[in-house]
Parts: C-alpha cells; sequence; structure tokens
C-alpha cells in the first residue's frame, strides 16, 4: 500500500503539531527531509530521534523537530509509521506535509490511518468506528462506551452470538447430509432454544440503543409553560450552572437553539423554542400549536407553572401536552409563594413535581435528581459495556433479529430445514457487518470517509 501523511493534530496555534506517516515507504521518505543531530536515521520501533526537518531542494531548515518510529506491525495502522512532532504552527505542519508529499508520500484521505488499521485487521470495523465516536464525545460517559467499544466489547459480543448461529447452522447441515440418523424431532426442539436465545440477545442490544442515543445525542428537552411562567428564568438558571458544557449554536430552523447541559455524565439537550430567552413579547406569543408540534419530538418535557398564580386556561393546555410524554412538572416562583397541597396534586397527574424559584436559583438540584431517576441513569452507567450508539449497528442488529424470527417461523410451521438454515445465514451475516466480516466496499468506504483527518 502507498505510504500515506496527513497533519493529525487540530489546525490552529499549540505546543507541538504531529504530522503523520505510514507504509512501507514512510522511513525511505523521511530520510530525504529529516537530519537526525545524530547524524543517521534509525528507525527503531519506539524510539524518538531529535533533529530538523529541511527542504531537500535547497538544504533550508524548516523546524526542529522530534519524530517517533513504530515498526510494522506494532503500530496504528499495523505499517511502519513516524509522527514528526514539530512546533505547532500551521504554516510549519503544512510545510512539513508538503516535503513528505514531494518526496513521495500521498496525502491521507480522512479516516484513512484507522482504516489501514481495520483492513490490516489489527482492528475490527465496530472498534474503527468507535475511535470516531472517542474524538467525537461530548460527556465521560459517551466516552467511556466508545472506549469500551474500542476495546472490542461490542465485537466479543456480537462473535459469541454469531457462534451460536454457525454451531447451529452445522447441527443443521448434519441432520440434511445424514438425514439415515433421524435427528430431525431433536433439531426442532434445539433449534427453537439457540433461536430463542439468540433472539434475547439480539434484543437486548437493540434495546440498549435507546439508551445508547439518548447517552450520545442528549436528551432532548423542551421547556414549555405559558408566557411569563419562567421559561427563560429557569433556561437560564440551568445554563448557568457548570454543567452548561456547550453555549447556544444555530438549530436547523432558524428560530431554534440547541444548549447542551451535562448532568453526572448525562446530556440534555435543550431545544430553545422560537428563543424563549428573548424578551421580545412577539416572540413569545409562541402559539399551542407550535408548542404542541415540538413537545411531540422531545424526549422529555420540563413543563413549568407559575406558583404564585392560579391556573389558567393556557396552564391547562400545557398539562394536556405533558400528559402525553416523559414530563416533568416544575412548580416555579416558590419565593412568592410555598405551592400548597392542591395545586400540587392538581398538577401531578402521575409526574414528578418540583418546586422551585428560577430567580433564585432554588430547587435546581432537585429537578436534576428527578431527571437522572426518570432516565435511569444509573442503568445506563451500569450497561455501557454492551451498549449500542451507532445507528448503522441498530439497523444490522434489527435486520438480524427479523432474520432468527422468520428461522423460528419456519421451525415452527414444519417448514422443510435448510431454510432455516438459509435464515439464520443471512442473520449471521448481518451481524458480520457491525464487525465487517461481511461489509461491503462501498460501505467501508462511506464509514472513513466521516472521520477527521490524519486519524
Ligand atoms: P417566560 O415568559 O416563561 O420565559 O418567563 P420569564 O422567565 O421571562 O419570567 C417572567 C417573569 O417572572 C420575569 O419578570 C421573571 O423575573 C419572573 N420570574 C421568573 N422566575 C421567577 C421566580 O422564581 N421568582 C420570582 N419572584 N419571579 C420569577
Amino acid at each position: 500500500m502507498k505510504t500515506i501523511a496527513a497533519i493529525s493534530t487540530a489546525p490552529g496555534t499549540s505546543g507541538i503539531g504531529i504530522i503523520r506517516m505510514s507504509g512501507s515507504d514512510c522511513f525511505n521518505i523521511l530520510n530525504k527531509i529529516f537530519k537526525p543531530k545524530s547524524g543517521k536515521i534509525n528507525p527503531k520501533g519506539y524510539t524518538i530521534q531529535y533533529g530538523v526537518i529541511v527542504n531537500p531542494m535547497d538544504n533550508s531548515t524548516v523546524d526542529e523537530v522530534l519524530v517517533s518510529y513504530f515498526e510494522a506491525p506494532k503500530s496504528y495502522t499495523a505499517e511502519n509509521m513516524c509522527e514528526i512532532n514539530s512546533h505547532g504552527n500551521l504554516i510549519i505542519s503544512k510545510k512539513i506535509l508538503e516535503l513528505c508529499i514531494a518526496s513521495g508520500a500521498e496525502l491521507a484521505e480522512p479516516g484513512e490511518f484507522t482504516k489501514r488499521a481495520f483492513l490490516n485487521g489489527r482492528i475490527d470495523l465496530s472498534q474503527a468506528e468507535a475511535v470516531a465516536d472517542i474524538i467525537n464525545s461530548k460527556t465521560e460517559l459517551e466516552t467511556e462506551t466508545a472506549e469500551k467499544q474500542l476495546e472490542g466489547y461490542l465485537s466479543k459480543k456480537i462473535r459469541e452470538i454469531r457462534k451460536e448461529g454457525i454451531s447451529l447452522m452445522s447441527d443443521i447441515e448434519a441432520s440434511i447430509d445424514y438425514p439415515e440418523y433421524d435427528v430431525e424431532e431433536v433439531s426442532r426442539r434445539k433449534l427453537i432454544e439457540v433461536l430463542e436465545k439468540i433472539d434475547e440477545q439480539l434484543k437486548e442490544l437493540e434495546c440498549s440503543f435507546e439508551r445508547g442515543k439518548l447517552l450520545k445525542d442528549g436528551i432532548k428537552t423542551v421547556i414549555i409553560g405559558k408566557p411569563n411562567a419562567g421559561k427563560s428564568s429557569l433556561l437560564n438558571a440551568l445554563l448557568k450552572e457548570d454543567r452548561a458544557i456547550v453555549t447556544e449554536f444555530a438549530g436547523t430552523t432558524r428560530d431554534t437553539i440547541e444548549e447542551f447541559i451535562n448532568i453526572d455524565g448525562i446530556l440534555l439537550k435543550i431545544i430553545d423554542t422560537a428563543g424563549i430567552r428573548e424578551t421580545d413579547n412577539e416572540i413569545e406569543k409562541i402559539g399551542i400549536e407550535k408548542t404542541k408540534k415540538i413537545a411531540k419530538e422531545a424526549d422529555l418535557i420540563i413543563a413549568i407553572f407559575d406558583g404564585s398564580k392560579a391556573l389558567e386556561d393556557e396552564d391547562k393546555k400545557i398539562i394536556e401536552i405533558a400528559k402525553e410524554k416523559t414530563s416533568i412538572i416544575v412548580i416555579n416562583k416558590q419565593d412568592i409563594v410555598e405551592p400548597n397541597e392542591g395545586i400540587i396534586n392538581m398538577l401531578s397527574f402521575g409526574k414528578p413535581v418540583v418546586k422551585i424559584s428560577a430567580l433564585e436559583q432554588q430547587g435546581i438540584d432537585c429537578l436534576y435528581k428527578e431527571i437522572s431517576k426518570l432516565f435511569e441513569a444509573d442503568k445506563i452507567k451500569n450497561d455501557s459495556f454492551y451498549m449500542i450508539t451507532n445507528i448503522r449497528h441498530k439497523k444490522l442488529i434489527e435486520n438480524a433479529r427479523k432474520n432468527i424470527l422468520q428461522a423460528r417461523k419456519t421451525v415452527d410451521d414444519k417448514m422443510p430445514i435448510d431454510i432455516v438454515s438459509i435464515q439464520i445465514k443471512e442473520a449471521l451475516e448481518n451481524l458480520g457487518k457491525i464487525t465487517g466480516e461481511t461489509t461491503s466496499e462501498e460501505i467501508i468506504k462511506d464509514i472513513f470517509s466521516k472521520f477527521c483527518l490524519g486519524k
């Protein structure tokens, strides 16, 4: 394979910048542009040499650098690799990259280093995808889950399930090849048993996706309430905490802003509808229809009521919306009036109720606790080992489950046993696509194209 090169550090000013090369020719290419202080390059794996990068055209010095060596197969890509550590200035990094290219390397495509690690068999496809997840993760918990995937926990689980399927297929084939042993009845009973076991495991993985998705994308949260209930004060109170990790950026529609808040590792993605933080009265008048529409998409609704006033018609509409969803009822302005049992009962309708003062930032911790409880934060943390966070994996597991259920039906319907074998084979193929054993070239290309440069 051709030798590839790329800048692996983020563009901008930093302490150091790293230019990476991988491929059988990388030490030869390096030799043309690197002059070690000790005189000669000595590319021994896991060693570092100090020296300068020079332009071979005029022998001018480009930068003072440290070069680390990794020898195949013990490297990130499983090929010969080197990393040039220069000063962290993009002009210098680019210049060094240009010299690598001029000396025979090719510019790496996004994710090409990781793709080589996969193609060379060092990691499987789900592990490669975990690398991208680690780089892009926004919370500690999300990072932990991706690290587990990189360590191979998911791949191991998938391999275990596949092994059971393969063993079942060989039993079926044996009974087809040696019908004289009359193993038919026993096989059918065993078939059902194993198919059910496989389905159970797949179902567990499939269910982990919903939790995994919340972990990855954040719990889509909408604050609803009539004008002056305290929506914007609550949002401000939430954002004032240290946990607000991402400040606003424009959402997909002109008037939606998304903000992220990290609650003990669980990410809340607050959808600020029509700029509830705006004070402009025109904007505050978002209609109930629009609120309904936005609330429909939410994973969590925080319905806020002004506890210092009697409930009005608008509050009743808010109650109707909140009833339909996973929601928390917040009674605000506790500092003016302590809400009485009557109003609490009227508002609770089976949902958790929290009393707060958004203005004085009281009760916000109780609100966090309720959110944590509602989404079983502890459970999410515990099953991060086998959590599916990737939509591609989810679809493949869904497909494999369909195949297994079809196989089960075939057995129930007393159809020929070789049809079952075909259906199990399809399930195994779907599972193999997760780890990359049966994935098409096109899909692999698509997966790696979403990586960042230099990884
Ligand atoms: P929104 O229209 O629902 O976004 O409501 P705002 O957050 O803009 O609040 C409306 C008014 O109520 C403002 O004057 C706030 O200062 C006031 N307010 C909000 N929360 C509280 C609270 O907890 N206590 C008191 N006393 N006033 C509050």
